[in-house]
């Protein structure tokens, strides 16, 4: 039997999963692996792409909801289960192989079976005057999200890659919600002539000269104005930023799709790197808190099933 002392310094058991991020897909993660018995640890740190809007919609049960009282409820929810700890820090690396994985948390290092990367996407706001002052309130990335308290208003997309696959079919479901869409396509000598045609043919509006500047009334949007000085009248934006992967996401070297995206088993959702898994923006251009969440439970039921051979094989439970 061992002894008071060997148990002191015996090293830590490991976790079963370090999930890293605690927004919707770590928090769902994080509950579907307590319920299963799991040990997991979660670990937030800063901001969130979200931070900037005052609601989160469209998310059935809690539509209206702001979004840091999503993630208390969550953490609350989350309180429950003895074996789920939540950690405000910072994961700054991980090494190891499958099964050992040594992660860097803080200053600390902490050893865990699996890593689930559910850290969200890095926006990168467009220099353009008035965008950084109005996004979340009047400038947008998701109709779903935040149209419907604009509908009926004088509505605009922006377009800062005129050639954007997505850009034709985007704009035109923005009609559902308003019959006033304006496409500013930032100079549209990219945009096809078959993509304008489309567009004209929708009813859709065409603002071809570059925007200079938003012209915001406190936090609402009065107008964006154009290189020859029109101001078209506009008082909700959609635009898709360019967007980055986190720092810790992009050192670990994963597979990316051409859109920068992480890749994943599509059931499994593990990365190219094995024992890594990854669910939430990171992996997907719809990218809202309800999919992001599905995602996470779908990842954590795939690791335990994972874990749970495992262990099986070793003749543990
Ligand atoms: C302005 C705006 C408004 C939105 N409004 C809505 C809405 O109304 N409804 C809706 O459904 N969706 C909305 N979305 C989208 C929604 O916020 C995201 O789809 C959702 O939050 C994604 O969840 P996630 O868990 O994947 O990532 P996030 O919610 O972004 O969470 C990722 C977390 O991981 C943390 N993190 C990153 N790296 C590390 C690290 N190395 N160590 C520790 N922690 C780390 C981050 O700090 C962050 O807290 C909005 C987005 C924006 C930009």
């Amino acid at each position: 039997m061992p002894s008071d002392r060997d148990r002191d310094q015996a090293p830590p058991s490991p976790y079963d999963v370090v999930s890293v991020g605690g927004g919707p897909a770590g928090l769902a993660a994080a509950l579907a692996l307590g319920r299963a018995c799991r040990r997991v640890l979660v670990c937030d740190a800063g901001p969130r792409r979200n931070a900037a809007a005052a609601r989160v919609h469209n998310f059935v049960t809690r539509d209206g909801t702001p979004p840091d009282e999503l993630r208390a409820i969550g953490r609350a929810q989350l309180a429950a289960y003895p074996d789920v700890e939540v950690r405000d820090a910072p994961v700054l690396g991980v090494a190891g192989p499958r099964g050992a994985l040594q992660v860097t948390v803080g200053g600390d290092v902490v050893a865990a079976r699996r890593l689930l990367l559910c850290t969200g996407m890095v926006d990168e706001l467009l220099p353009l005057d008035g965008f950084r002052e109005l996004w979340g309130h009047a400038v947008f990335q998701c109709p779903y999200c935040h149209g419907w308290e604009a509908r009926g208003r004088r509505w605009g997309y922006l377009v800062h890659a005129a050639g954007a696959p997505h850009l034709v079919p985007f704009a035109i479901q923005l009609r559902a919600w308003t019959p006033d869409v304006v496409v500013f396509t930032h100079g549209d000598a990219a945009l096809p002539a078959e993509a304008r045609a489309r567009l004209e043919a929708a009813g859709v509006r065409l603002a071809a000269a570059p925007t200079v500047r938003l012209i915001a009334r406190g936090q609402g949007l009065e107008a964006v104005e154009l290189a020859d000085g029109t101001r078209v009248p506009c008082e909700a934006l959609f635009a898709h930023p360019p967007q980055q992967q986190t720092a810790l996401v992009r050192a670990l070297g994963l597979d990316l799709d051409d859109d920068g995206l992480v890749r994943t088993d599509p059931m499994s959702r593990e990365t190219s790197r094995p024992g890594i898994y990854a669910a939430g923006d990171l992996t997907t251009r719809m990218q809202a808190a309800l999919p992001a969440a599905a995602a996470g439970m779908q990842a954590a039921a795939a690791i335990n099933v994972d874990l749970a051979l495992e262990l099986a094989a070793a003749g543990a439970r």
